[in-house]
């Protein structure tokens, strides 16, 4: 299930530039403006009998399709973390291109972090990697992963892995989208097995290359051909 508190993005990185909902080629091109959306407060909304419309033992895929940690949001975060809280049963799924803004707005009871939060922190390329992880994995977060969507080259993760429980990789999709290198995903496959971390190639993206061909993917067979690769590392349990 997906939680969209508010709606609207800009582009922060590299892997902007074709986003799926706010990239040139995109129904939301163009909405900068941060709003809240009409279910801000899904997850603690109830019934008439006082139970909670969404049941526990759900996960919350949050913010997908915006950016949890936007400037523009940081008064609205307060409250999401209060929600996220109360609903200990539910766990909330986010990944951010902003993870420097973590310690923004946090709770003041965050302590070493809340069971039920997993955060996702997008790395494109080796610069981003070198940026961004040392920092996601220097603030107090229980659980972890690591996202390359899209991956645009070759990426050494390796010195961060031990600090995450998971890694999934994407190619980019859409008309624009960049070549995604069969031998990066493979590369950071083995960084996996060799950290005993699991892995999910997730999707081949648009153009993805093998064996030196260039292949263009039809969208709707991009997740199934990354899944035919049977490269995955699981232990069983389910991250979406
Ligand atoms: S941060 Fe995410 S949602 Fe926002 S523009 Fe970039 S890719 Fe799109």
């Amino acid at each position: 299930m997906n939680w969209e508190p508010w709606t609207g993005c800009y582009q922060k990185s590299a892997g902007c530039d074709n986003c799926y909902f706010y990239g040139p080629n995109a129904k939301r091109y163009g909405q900068n403006n941060i709003t809240k959306t009409d279910k801000f407060d899904w997850p603690i909304r109830k019934n008439k009998k006082d139970e909670y419309n969404i049941k526990g033992g759900k996960i919350l895929a949050t913010c997908f399709a915006t950016d949890f940690f936007l400037p523009e949001a940081d008064e609205w975060r307060k409250e999401v973390w209060a929600m996220i809280k109360e609903r200990q049963n539910i766990d909330f799924l986010f990944i951010t291109k902003r993870i420097d803004r973590f310690m923004v707005g946090l709770p003041e009871d965050w302590g070493e972090g809340y069971d039920n939060v997993n955060i996702g922190c997008t790395v494109e390329n080796q610069e981003l990697a070198d940026y961004r992880l040392p920092l996601f994995l220097s603030y107090p977060i229980k659980r972890r992963f690591i996202a390359c969507s899209p991956i645009l080259e070759r990426i050494d993760l390796s010195p961060y892995l031990n600090g995450v429980d998971h890694v999934t990789v994407s190619g980019e999709n859409g008309r624009d989208g960049r070549v995604c290198d069969y031998e990066w995903i493979l590369d950071i496959r083995n960084q996996c097995e060799k950290a005993q971390k699991t892995f999910w190639f997730k999707s081949t993206g648009t153009y993805f290359k093998r064996e030196g061909i260039v292949e263009k993917i039809n969208p709707f067979k991009q997740g199934s051909t990354a899944k035919e690769l049977a490269i995955d590392i699981s232990d069983g349990k389910k991250l979406f």
